[in-house]
């Protein structure tokens, strides 16, 4: 699986959308589509006609290049069947435990409550890659617009099961706003180090943060450390 990070919204959000492409069929999908331009730029690039827009979530950010991007590629448009009713063009809806298939990859449905009731993630589990949406960003979260804290703690608990050699790719590029806090809480912790420097130079160069491995993620990310629905509070 290729897959390359496209900077959306650049300077208001920030927003990171995915181009996945399985090299074994060819078959492309875009994860979000929060505008339209920089993804059908790099796509003619590529060269490739995006089947699939895979969502995570319903807030605008994340689908307001959806019906655009349909129109352009004829793409269909996959997202959360919690969501169907706010999800704009919606073709496919799918659940909890449910595997959608991008040519040959196998995506593995997760629902993760927190952000929004309907927020899911998309997991790869033989290409080790999940896309978190706004749930799970470098050492922060996405902020409880819907959900509760208890919520946010049973979708961190999922993404605490995933193996450590697992690479995440989120919504949104916030390292810079939640490294200062994420340093304070992890004083000679030397992954925090490491995390650290790692985030520097791909800044730096210009460079999305991401993809972290989840198992530095696991032992920095003071909301995956989180053991209680009150930490959560607490840290929020
Ligand atoms: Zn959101």
């Amino acid at each position: 699986m290729k897959i390359e990070t496209v900077l959306c919204r650049e300077g208001s959000m920030d927003n990171y959308a995915y181009i996945i492409i399985d090299e074994d069929t060819g078959v492309s999908a875009i994860v979000d589509a929060p505008e339209a331009a920089n993804i059908v730029n790099r796509c003619l690039e590529l060269g490739i006609k995006p089947e699939y827009i895979l969502n995570t979530h319903h807030h605008f950010d994340h689908t307001d290049a959806n019906i655009e991007l349909k129109n352009i590629f004829g793409s269909k448009i996959v997202g959360a069947a919690y969501d169907e009713h706010r999800i704009p063009g919606i073709d496919i809806s799918v659940r909890d435990g449910d595997i959608f298939k991008i040519g040959s990859l196998e995506a593995h449905i997760i629902h993760a409550e927190g952000h929004t009731t309907g927020h899911i993630l998309w997991y790869f589990s033989k290409e080790k890659a999940l896309f978190t949406g706004d749930v799970l960003f470098n050492l922060c979260v996405g902020g409880l617009f819907e959900g509760t804290s208890e919520q946010m703690l049973n979708s961190l608990k999922k993404i605490k099961t995933l193996p450590d050699d697992v690479m995440f790719y989120p919504g949104h590029e916030y390292t810079i706003h939640a490294i200062g806090f994420a340093m304070r809480a992890n004083t000679g912790n030397s992954v925090m180090d490491e995390y650290v420097k790692i985030a520097q130079e791909r800044l730096d160069k210009g460079l999305p943060v991401s993809p972290i491995s989840l198992g530095m993620e696991k032992a920095c990310n003071p909301y995956l450390k989180a053991d209680s629905k009150e930490d959560i509070k607490n840290l929020f």
